[in-house]
């Protein structure tokens, strides 16, 4: 038997389908139908925001982001997914990369500081909360206001995660999530913005709509809307949204209980709760890895290396500094499997195995 590495939550069909007679009762099939209201009004409940614009997926949500917030010339992290930096070369954003805080392995404030010294022309910090573990928004804050630049932080793995009563995803200009069928949340494929300023999300639903407004066309715009079918699959999944995310971080701190002391976990925000999304563990170096990774294989179950590689390998015309730490972690850091079907009984196979290659490396 297959441990896989992920499994997309499946929507209940029966009430599903009761949502898509909505559609077919309405008529309404795109274009902010009352679905796409419904998912929204409950989504900024849930998440404790305002502002939030439903997006096609998580990648135009980066794009549209940065072209709303007037970004042109950005610092990002090597350490993401690959949308955090395509996006922005897409979107012809001059960027740099700076390397990341060792303990939280998310992009370090004190390296875009001393770039930020260096170059006037930047107006954008790119910085993804890695694993949803939240970035130090406080020093980003600093930054922002001293230098006069946007902060746009990349959520997709940040769904419900609060720093204290504060959703993360209230910090910085704007942040974004993605709702692809491997996320926590999802809705096939989705995504979404929040913005801090009405007038930002204002002119985004406007934009991700051709910028027609009110019959004219007032910009250059773009499709990016999300439709009433995923709406549908959206607000089905939310409605068990609770057990989806406590069951994933029981399995996480059974992990974490569980390889205390004989893996690297990244240092968590000490006021952030955990939703399970992944489970990183980062090895003492790349032989012990691949002693893990065989032992793993041979088992049967799945894991990822996630990040690797640091993106600076893929994109060489993106000029950086020191990137050590974050080549370094790349080299080490494997994720577990972690998804809703799950079991604890699965978790233990897994930490027994992963034991196995630890001891298989030492002798
Ligand atoms: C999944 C993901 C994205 C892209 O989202 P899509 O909805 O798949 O376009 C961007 N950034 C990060 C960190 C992601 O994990």
């Amino acid at each position: 038997m297959t441990i896989a590495l992920n499994s997309p939550v499946a929507p209940n069909i029966a009430q599903l389908t009761k949502y898509l007679e909505q559609v077919n009762e309405s008529g309404h099939y795109t274009n902010f139908g009352p679905l796409h209201h419904e998912l929204t009004r409950r989504l900024e409940e849930y998440l404790g925001v305002k502002n939030l614009l439903l997006i096609s997926n998580g990648t135009l949500a980066l794009q549209v982001a940065y072209k709303v917030l007037g970004i042109t010339s950005a610092i990002t992290t090597p350490f993401s997914f690959v949308a955090t930096t395509s996006s922005l070369l897409w979107q012809g954003v001059e960027c740099q990369f700076c390397d990341i805080d060792r303990s939280t392995y998310n992009l370090s404030p004190a390296k875009v500081k001393e770039r930020l010294f260096n170059n006037s022309n930047v107006n954008g910090i790119v910085a993804t909360h890695v694993y949803g573990n939240p970035c130090d928004v406080e020093e980003f804050a600093n930054l922002a206001s001293k230098h006069d630049v946007k902060v746009v932080y990349d959520a997709a793995h940040a769904f419900g995660i609060k720093v204290g009563e504060q959703s993360i995803l209230n910090f910085g200009d704007a942040s974004i999530l993605s709702f692809h069928a491997t996320k926590v949340f999802h809705t096939v494929e989705g995504g979404a913005i929040v913005f801090k300023r009405t007038e930002d999300y204002e002119k985004a639903k406007q934009l991700i709509n051709f910028a027609i407004c009110n019959g004219e066309i007032t910009d250059v715009g773009i499709n990016a809307k999300l439709n009433e079918y995923q709406c549908a699959v959206g607000l089905t999944i939310l409605d068990d949204m609770d057990n989806i995310v406590t069951h994933r971080a029981e399995l996480f701190s059974l992990y974490q209980d569980n390889l205390a002391g004989l893996v690297g976990f990244p240092q968590w925000h000490s006021l952030a709760n955990t939703n399970g999304a992944y489970l990183p563990i980062c090895l003492n170096s790349e032989d012990e890895l691949a002693s893990v990774a065989a032992e793993l294989s041979k088992n049967g179950i799945q894991y990822r290396p996630y990040f690797k590689p640091s993106l600076d390998s893929v994109f060489p015309q993106v000029k950086h500094g020191n990137l050590e730490v974050s080549r370094d972690i790349s080299s080490r850091v494997l994720c577990l499997p972690l998804h809703f079907k799950l079991t604890r009984v699965d978790v233990l196979k897994v930490t027994s195995t992963v034991k196995k290659g630890l001891l298989c490396h030492a002798q």
